[in-house]
């Protein structure tokens, strides 16, 4: 009895060893990431910084190539594997996560080489990554490269540097599995919810008419241990992205060429800063290195994948102020009871955010992140009307007042009860009750 016992509790700190959990990743990466800014202010040098301290830790990194603007693009090679798995992130430059994502999966595979889960990833797999391929468009924050090109359609023409590379960096090596990484809307939905999609996942095919391969399949396996572990963690918020084929993407292309992708899409959640996220993005992609060091990819069932719901848009914006009696200066007298829909623009987090006006009308069939009631309030745009598409700076007034709408100094003649602008409340804050 007691060999057996003692068997089993030998066998069980074995596997342990090796198959690390969702939570034990997401442990190790509480105590070890190194990213210590949110993606969204890292710049090309903040790369450098922790690309010099990678290398500090004898990881192999190299320069690959050059931006148009002449910026560094690297490589970090890792693993002595015959897998091989290739990773590039923030293709679009104001697409970030990922980037700090790997730099922590570098990190940390790097600093616990001697565990026997990190030993067992070692000698499955190598792994190349190419963290931030468009710096020029990271540094200002825009989603194309500096010839203003979207480097993800330009896998046929290769009209950028940046494509150019990325398609020879995949040529000369052939990898065995490809991880797009990217961003996606901050208000994408899960399936016809109203819940945020904080990671979207896509198997990617390699035609319009979805040849399903090995490597497909062995990729939705992997995808579904992915969502499995991204289940502990938010399991409301995890969609499949669009699979519609883009014949001149990257992605797409990969796996034609034979290199199967799996796209990670990286969104947002309501009350969850941006290194969380950055946390998700490392699960994940852990758990598939895990899955295929321990062989458990094989055994895994497709299902989760399969089953996962599709992205939705629409159906979310950030702020929503419920029956607002909205003033028009064109007839002051008779307000207008309807609902007012703001998003924020995509900005670095360190940037104020101005909103700008999605929808006014009745938008009951919608969520906001953020609702207030405003029916008792008139609400007057501050130097323009509230109109689709012209920003959400809003003055409030109490119903009770009695205002000159017309008045040439509105704001000092009648100073406004709450005023919302840029973003947020800067006079007022508590006055227009939350929803
Ligand atoms: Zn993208």
């Amino acid at each position: 009895m007691k060999s057996v016992f003692t068997f089993c509790l030998s066998l069980s700190f074995l596997m342990n060893a090796s198959a690390q959990t969702a939570a034990e990743f997401a442990e190790v990466w509480d105590k070890d990431h190194v990213s210590n800014i949110f993606p969204s202010n890292a710049r090309h040098k903040d790369l450098q910084k922790y690309l010099d301290r990678l290398r500090k830790n004898d990881a192999k990194v190299n320069e690959a190539g050059r931006s148009v603007a002449n910026r560094e693009i690297y490589q970090v090679e890792w693993g002595k594997g015959p897998l091989k798995i290739f990773m590039w992130s923030q293709m679009h430059g104001d697409e970030p996560t990922a980037t700090s994502a790997l730099i922590d999966m570098f990190t940390i595979l790097q600093k616990h080489r001697d565990k026997a889960w990190v030993k067992n990833i070692e000698k499955t797999v190598t792994i190349r990554a190419v963290p931030m391929l468009n710096p020029d468009g990271a540094e200002l924050y825009v989603r194309r490269n500096l010839q203003g090109l979207d480097i993800n359609r330009d896998a046929l023409a290769l009209k950028t540097p940046e494509a150019i590379l990325l398609k020879k960096l995949r040529d000369e090596w052939s990898p065995d599995i490809g991880f797009n990484l990217h961003n996606q809307n901050a208000l994408t939905t899960v399936g016809r919810t109203n819940k945020q999609a904080a990671i979207s996942l896509l198997v990617v095919y390699g035609d319009a008419q979805r040849t399903v391969t090995e490597g497909l399949e062995r990729n939705k396996r992997l995808a579904s241990g992915m969502i499995d572990a991204l289940n502990k963690f938010i399991p409301q918020n995890i969609g499949k992205y669009d699979d519609e084929f883009t014949a001149t993407a990257f992605g797409d292309n990969l796996t034609a060429w034979g290199t199967p992708v799996i796209l990670i899409e990286t969104g947002a959640l309501h009350g969850k800063d941006e290194m969380y996220l950055v946390k998700m993005n490392f699960i994940a992609i852990m758990t598939a290195l895990r899955m295929l060091a321990d062989g458990s990819e094989k055994t895994t069932s497709a299902a989760a994948y399969d089953l996962l719901p599709g992205n939705s848009s629409g159906l979310l914006v950030n702020i929503i102020f419920r029956k607002a009696n909205i003033v028009d200066l064109t007839k002051p007298s008779e307000p207008t009871a309807a609902d007012i829909a703001l998003n924020f623009e995509r900005r670095r987090a360190e940037m104020p955010a101005p909103t700008v006006v999605r929808r006014v009308g009745d938008l009951s069939t919608i969520a906001g992140l953020l609702e207030y009631d405003a029916s008792n309030f008139f609400v007057i745009g501050r130097n323009q009307p509230i109109k689709t598409d012209n920003f959400g700076e809003l003055l409030f007034y109490n119903k009770s007042r009695q205002v000159d709408w017309t008045s040439p100094n509105l704001e000092k003649q009648f100073p406004p009860d709450a005023v919302f602008s840029v973003g947020k409340w800067v006079k007022g804050k508590g006055v227009v009750p939350k929803k």
